[in-house]
């Protein structure tokens, strides 16, 4: 059993944990982070790095490493039914990156873990964490390393655990599971006709969802498909992830780009978490980052960034709380009205959209009406991004722009 106690601990160090490792590390505190397996390990992902999520690596100090290793993207190619199609290339907002980076998560997770530990964070792997409870000095965290039985106690404890939602069960943290979306993918290597672009498209798959090409190399891709079960998807009755994907590599164009291909290992599925509007955001003594708050793009499945944004947020909002040394529930509190501030308008409008585009006649109405207004294209890019003040862009001159196509 361990017996040294920490300010703050850790469960998952994917970038939710490993960011809010290296940023409570940078600020002085003792941070003891934990995982199920050991590092490096891969998580089943699409790869794609936003601006956003750009943005906070380089905070970290580590965009250049990231540069280095990934794929350059510069812009987004949509494919939707009756062979409407439409490029937009990736728009400058602010300060942020004007490109994408894509990086197999089994690089970009270590470089994200190996900054936390140059931090200062102590690493312990294969720790399977069952259960966070309160106790008058903070938490008491158990659980079984290597198979044996151990107890940590800290001041704090941030649960970074992901779409996996038995800690949050067995904390009492979230009673029921929320829908989640189903998603899959498989590498392939010597792929026809890749560019700097990801491709995206709203055919051959159930709506609300859609397949995508993401290149990691000039010859490597990462395809996948992710879809939402409870929409027209209901009536499709897919089996399963696995079946979709299969469904989806049959397409024209992917027959195509697949022809010369080689699949690198087996189609892998995951499901994604994406109800932040309605996730509880902490439990007793411990904040949720990343997917276990439900913060992923409800639209397009992307969820490294917003990860990455929470763990900068908790470990500052930690910061404040050890310096007025208020532990109480109002605390706690205040986390939550933190990440509702930041996100809770762009996830509404997000998952609103995402209920208007389970028609294959309207997305196509919409790509070609993009095609003519820059205005349009421009305010469907920043939505796909997830750029904050994206909810502002829709405004009824937009959508009688869509309607009338001009
Ligand atoms: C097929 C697919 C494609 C995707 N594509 C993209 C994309 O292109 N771009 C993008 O931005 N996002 C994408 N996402 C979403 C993205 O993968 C996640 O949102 C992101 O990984 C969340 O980061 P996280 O740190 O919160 O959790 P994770 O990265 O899932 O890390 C959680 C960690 O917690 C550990 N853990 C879990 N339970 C325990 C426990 N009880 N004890 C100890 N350790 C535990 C796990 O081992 C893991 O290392 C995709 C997801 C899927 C499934």
């Amino acid at each position: 059993m361990s017996s040294r106690k920490y300010d703050i601990a850790i469960i998952g160090a994917g970038p939710g944990g490993s960011s809010t490792a290296y940023f409570l590390s940078k600020y002085g505190f003792s941070v003891l982070l934990i995982d199920k397996t050991e590092f490096p390990r891969a998580k089943t992902c699409g790869d794609g790095l936003t601006p956003r999520a750009l943005d906070v690596l380089a905070d970290m100090g580590i965009l250049g490493k990231i540069q280095q290793e990934g794929f350059r993207i510069d812009g987004i190619h949509l494919f939707a039914p009756r062979k409407k199609r439409l490029y937009m290339p990736i728009p400058q907002k602010g300060n942020l990156p004007n490109y994408l980076v894509t990086l197999p998560r089994l690089q970009l997770d270590q470089i994200i873990f190996e900054q936390a530990i140059e931090a200062g964070a102590i690493f312990q792997g294969n720790t399977h964490i069952t259960q966070i409870k309160k106790i008058p000095q903070g938490v008491r965290i158990t659980g079984k390393h290597k198979q044996h039985p151990l107890e940590i106690d800290a001041r704090m404890a941030i649960i970074a655990t992901g779409a996996n939602l038995k800690l949050l069960r067995s904390s009492k943290i979230i009673q029921k599971a929320p829908t989640m979306i189903l998603a899959a993918r498989q590498y392939f290597e010597n792929v026809n006709g890749l560019s700097n672009n990801v491709e995206a498209y709203f055919d051959g798959i159930p709506l609300p969802g859609y397949g995508w090409v993401f290149p990691i190399s000039e010859t490597v891709a990462n395809v996948g498909v992710g879809y939402w079960p409870h929409g027209i998807a209901r009536h499709w009755k897919p089996e399963n992830a696995t079946q979709v994907f299969k469904n989806f590599i049959k397409l024209e164009t992917l027959r195509e780009m697949l022809n010369d291909a080689k699949a690198m290992e087996p189609i892998r599925g995951f499901p994604i978490r994406m109800d932040f509007t309605t996730a509880p955001t902490f439990g007793e003594g411990a904040l949720l980052v990343g997917e276990a708050a439900g913060l992923v793009n409800p639209l397009t499945g992307e969820g490294i960034d917003f990860a990455l944004e929470s763990g900068k947020l908790a470990a500052g909002h930690i910061q404040h709380t050890f310096e007025r040394g208020d532990f109480s529930p109002e605390d706690f509190l205040a986390y939550d009205a933190l990440l509702r501030e930041h996100f809770q308008r762009l996830f509404i409008m997000l998952t609103r959209i995402r209920k208007l585009y389970i028609n294959p006649l309207l997305i196509s109405r919409f790509l070609e009406s993009a095609q003519n207004i820059p205005d349009l294209q421009l305010m469907l890019a920043n939505i796909i991004l997830g750029h904050q003040d994206a909810a502002d862009c829709i405004s009824p001159k937009t959508i009688r722009q869509v309607l009338l196509g001009r």
